[in-house]
This record gives C-alpha cells, structure tokens and sequence, in this order.
C-alpha cells in the first residue's frame, strides 16, 4: 500500500493544530509545480502537495508517523517555484522536529549522537583525523607545483577557517585535494580545526534545534579560539 493511502484520515484532521507555525499552507492552490521541480516526487507515493495539505488539515500524528519528511531532501526547488511562498523546507524541517529523536531514521540518529558526543558524525578520533589530514597533505606535496605543501591544522590567525564533511575523511579523501589545491594556487592563509570540523549539522535536517545549536556554537568556538574571523562552510 502507498505511503499516502496508508497515512491519510480525515476524521483525525484537526485544521487548528498548526496554525501557530508561521507558514502559509492555506494558500496553497495545488498547481502541481513544486511536485513538478521535486527530484524526490513519486518516491514511495512523495508529493511535496500532499505534505502541504495534511500540515493544513493538522494531521500531526500521521506526518510524524510518515516517511514523506524524510523523503525530502530539503533542496528547496519547490519554494523557489512556488507561487504562493510556501516555504516547504522548512515546514518538512519542523514537522521532523516532531518525531521522538529516538525514532529519527537510523543514520542521521546515530550520526548526529556520534558528533554531539566527539565532533564529529563519524565518531572519528582526534589522532586519526590529523593522520588522515596529514596523509592527503603529503601526496600534495610529491605533485609538482605544490612542493611544500602542510595542511594548516589549528593555525591561529589564519584568515579563513574551514570546516569538513565528514565523507570527505572517511571515503572520499581525494576530493579534499581539490580546494586545498586551490587555496594553495590563490596564497590563502587558511586553517582547518583538530576539534569540532564536522560540517555536517544533523542538528539542522532532523530538526533538532538544540543539537543544531551546539553544532554551529562549536565552530564559532573554533573561530574564537583561532582567532580567525572569516569562514567557509562548505555544506
Ligand atoms: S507550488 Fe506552492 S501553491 Fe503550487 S502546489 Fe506547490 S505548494 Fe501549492
Ligand atoms: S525541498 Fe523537498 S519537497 Fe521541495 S523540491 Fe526539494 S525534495 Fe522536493
């Protein structure tokens, strides 16, 4: 059975529930063009309509029960397309603030408690992240052209701090070389911190506000301890 025929009833909609939350669902006039834009349309019987809708009928026990939040990718086509301004993200956002974090799918939990309890969404040691930092930066330095090369790790005063995802030091190791290249090519005086890198907030696409704010509280503590005042957060 589709994910829609399963979740919708009506005799449980309650038009009230949600009319605190500052979005504009009743506006919707179902021109179909945010499902139109949607890359995850028809995904599990996914309609980014239907989200609308049952937030504007209040059905919250079966958005909270419902896989459609987590569909969604939160790319944000839709509100770009959207006559009306609805802003779907972040009601997806809101509606996955609702789900007990203990029911939040799998990864994203277990991937956000890792980080709230190490930095990171990997669980990854200090010691390790420096050798693998450390590792890339030397088959930098046998290219020609970037004889020298150091990854700048915990460099105070540097002008830019940057921070990871976390696929880029677990299995993607080559695609860190491309922008340190670039910041070596351009002279940039760059940093990259030993604690708290992980720029993937899990805080903010499960809707976990506190977690989001820890998250984002921690690179800023990064940026005072370094002294750096300008940053790149490249997710
Ligand atoms: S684009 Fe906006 S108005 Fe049109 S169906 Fe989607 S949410 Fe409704
Ligand atoms: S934000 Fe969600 S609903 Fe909107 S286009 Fe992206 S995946 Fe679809």
């Amino acid at each position: 059975m589709k994910e829609a025929q399963k979740i919708i009833d009506l005799n449980q909609a309650d038009p009230q529930k949600f009319r605190s939350w500052n979005f504009l669902q009743d506006f919707c006039i179902t021109c179909g063009l945010c499902a139109s834009s949607c890359p995850a349309s028809g995904i599990d019987g996914f309609d980014p309509r239907k989200v609308v809708r049952m937030v504007s009928l209040g059905l919250e026990q079966e958005l909270v029960d419902s896989k459609f939040p987590w569909i969604c990718t939160m790319c944000g086509k839709c509100e770009e397309v959207c006559p009306m301004q609805i802003n779907i993200p972040d009601l997806v956002r809101s509606i996955r603030g609702l789900r007990d974090r203990d029911k939040v799918p799998g990864t994203l939990h277990k991937g956000l408690q890792a980080a709230l309890k190490t930095g990171n969404n990997l669980g990854l040691p200090k010691d390790d992240f420096i050798f693998i930092l450390e590792d890339v930066g030397e088959e930098i330095a046998e290219e020609p052209g970037f004889e020298g090369f150091k990854v700048p790790i915990d460099k105070k005063g540097a002008n830019v701090l940057t921070t990871v995802h976390n696929k880029l030091v677990n299995t993607q190791n080559e695609d860190l070389k491309h922008w340190w290249k670039i910041f070596y090519a351009a002279g940039e005086d760059w940093t990259i911190p030993s604690d708290n890198w992980e720029g993937t907030n899990w805080g903010y696409f499960t809707g976990d506000d506190e977690a989001m704010k820890t998250m984002t509280g921690r690179i800023l503590e990064n940026m005072r301890r370094l002294e750096v005042k300008t940053l790149l957060w490249p997710e």
